[in-house]
């Protein structure tokens, strides 16, 4: 089968990233920050504005990963409902960690606004396309259960779904008004950019290989240095490896693939998303998709593990295009692209103490724009001092997946699996 290039619509256009030189020497700060995806960089900017000596390490560039790689959709909460949170947390802390899930989104824009992040932001909502009548009740639950927490967040008719989107795909769907898009590469750069400027000294090219000691002086190693800290904040997600591998078998790794059109001719732009939401619908292996400034339909879905997808997967994205949209039957395709995201069995991110001085944060199961950025204010936080027990987010045991050896086999039975039950679900099956 023939490998298709990836290009991805978000690197050539996003403006350059600062260039950051790799670690040479032995440096020494009070915190370093291990990824410099929204994690770890809203950690290091949150911490340098405390007045706190930060160094990160990146093993790639900047936003090279998932921050760099994503849909750009700014959703709010998490995956479980706010009365499920409740339940699963209690009154006490189940409320904080609502409000925490649910101002993600205003923390992601107020970063913008105040940082000056030139990365197309618009906050215009985050619609999620029911494709079936089950899939609306539990919508109607969702959004009674935020309302009645005073969240912007409304049920569509099926009419209004259409106007909005441009699809008659679906059967109604829901409005939330606290999300919205960013060009995720022109974001995670700005950051980078913020971070440096609040005195965050960042090295590109320079893997975590080891670490030994312990808190107050930890030794971070690289290839060509090493850094000493008092503390270390682990902020890899899927890209978690061998530095710390209890860490790595707490997450899944689940491939997703997007593709991007050429832009969109004038009179058919104006019926597809033309109010600028993003939207991710409920099928199981679900469709997520936006236009970008530039006026092109970018769609993704789960995609391969392969290194080079082959022209069938790829092509396997452009029906998934014509599906939602047959009236774009015949546009070009401009860009394919995909990473990698963190799942975690019981669909929420974790915060750990690896050991004490060293914490993560990862599992954003797909939503993490507005998590992982959150998740970074919440790590700052940690390593300035707050107690656990007032961060608003749950701190948890470092828990292995069961089997996790298995877990690329068991992924890919799973996607699998998935696929066929939404063909089902589309034939009425
Ligand atoms: C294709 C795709 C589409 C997505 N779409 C959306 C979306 O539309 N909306 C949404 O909310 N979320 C989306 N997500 C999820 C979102 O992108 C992630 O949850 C988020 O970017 C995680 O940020 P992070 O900083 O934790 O991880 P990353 O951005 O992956 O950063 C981790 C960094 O750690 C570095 N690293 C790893 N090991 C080491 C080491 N030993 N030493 C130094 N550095 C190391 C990596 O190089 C990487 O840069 C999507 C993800 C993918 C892959």
């Amino acid at each position: 089968m023939t490998a298709v290039a990836l290009k991805s619509l978000w690197s050539a256009t996003a403006p350059a990233g600062p260039e950051c030189a790799a670690l040479k020497d032995s440096k020494s700060a009070q915190v370093a920050v291990i990824g410099a995806g929204y994690t770890g960089l809203s950690a290091a900017l949150h911490l340098a504005e405390n007045g706190h000596d930060v160094v990160v390490l990146e093993s790639a560039a900047i936003g090279e990963c998932a921050s760099g790689l994503n849909g750009g959709q700014v959703i709010p909460g998490v995956k479980h409902d706010p009365d499920v949170l409740e339940t699963l947390f209690g009154p006490a802390l189940g409320a904080r960690l609502i409000d925490t899930v649910a101002s993600g989104p205003d923390l992601v824009f107020a970063l913008i606004e105040r940082h000056a992040i030139a990365c197309d932001a618009t906050r215009t909502g985050w619609i999620q396309p029911a494709t079936s009548e089950a899939a609306l009740a539990t919508q109607a639950q969702r959004v009674e259960q935020w309302r009645r927490r005073g969240a912007a967040i409304e049920m569509l008719a099926r009419e209004r779904v259409a106007q909005l989107t441009g699809s008659q795909r679906y059967c109604g769907g829901l409005f939330d008004h606290r999300g919205g898009t960013v060009q995720p590469l022109a974001y995670v750069r700005g950051l980078a950019r913020a971070a440096l400027r609040a005195g965050v000294r960042i090295y590109e090219r320079s893997a975590a290989l080891g670490i030994t000691g312990s808190a107050g002086s930890f030794e971070v190693r690289t290839a060509a240095g090493s850094v000493r800290a008092g503390q270390v904040i682990v902020a890899t997600n899927a890209y978690t490896g061998s530095f710390t591998p209890h860490l790595r078998r707490t997450v899944v790794r689940v491939p997703s693939f997007q593709v991007a059109t050429a832009p969109i001719p004038a009179p058919l732009r104006a019926q597809i998303l033309p109010g600028g939401q993003s939207a991710s619908d409920t099928w199981r292996l679900l469709r997520y998709f936006r236009v970008d400034a530039s006026g092109r339909l970018v769609m993704g879905t789960r995609g391969t593990f392969a290194a080079a997808p082959t022209l069938y997967t790829v092509r396997h994205h452009y029906r998934a295009v014509e599906e939602i949209y047959p009236q774009l039957r015949g546009i070009g395709f401009e860009y394919h692209w995909g990473g990698f995201v963190a799942m975690t069995p019981d669909h929420l991110p974790h915060l750990h103490q690896l050991a004490p001085g060293m914490l993560a944060g990862l599992g954003y199961n797909g939503r993490g724009v507005a998590m992982a950025t959150m998740m970074g204010r919440i790590l700052a936080q940690w390593a300035h001092g707050a107690a656990p027990g007032d961060l608003g987010f749950p701190v948890t045991p470092v828990r292995p997946v069961p089997l996790h050896v298995f877990s690329g086999l068991g992924v890919r039975a799973t996607i699998q699996y998935l696929r066929l039950a939404d063909a089902l679900g589309r034939s009425g099956g």
